[in-house]
């Protein structure tokens, strides 16, 4: 989608720290990481949010979420423990209208969040 940041990141166009591509989807580390490893989870797709997910989009989410157990791994969170965050809208404080699942992992984090 033209203006989208993600979209351009998504094709390559920017200078990101890219850790996966895929065919379908695209991990990168935030540019305002929140905690020692912040990995962005985006699919190629442009998505508004998880609110307009439906039919086969399902099950490019599920493989989201599996990529990032997978970059977990690999950042050598898996143990220490990590969270998987979609903000959602406004009062979320969504500020990126294109789908993505934050890894955030590297530090001990307090519940509920701010
Ligand atoms: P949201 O608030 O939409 O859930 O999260 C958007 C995230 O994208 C924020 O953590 C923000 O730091 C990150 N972000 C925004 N613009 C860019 C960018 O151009 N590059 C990267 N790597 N991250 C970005
Ligand atoms: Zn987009």
């Amino acid at each position: 989608m033209e203006g989208c940041i993600f979209c351009n990141i998504a094709s390559g166009e920017t200078d990101t720290d890219v850790v996966v591509d895929r065919e379908d989807m695209v991990a990168f580390r935030d540019i305002n990481p929140q905690a020692p490893v912040h990995i962005l989870i985006v699919p190629k797709e442009h998505i508004t949010s998880i609110k307009e997910i439906e039919g086969e989009q399902c099950a490019l989410l599920l493989d989201m979420f599996l990529l990032a157990n997978e970059i977990a791994v690999d950042e050598g969170v898996a143990q220490s423990g990590y969270r998987l965050v979609i903000n959602t809208g406004e009062d979320a404080g969504q500020e990126i209208s294109h789908l993505h699942i934050h890894l955030l992992g590297g530090r001990f984090m307090k519940w509920p969040p701010g």
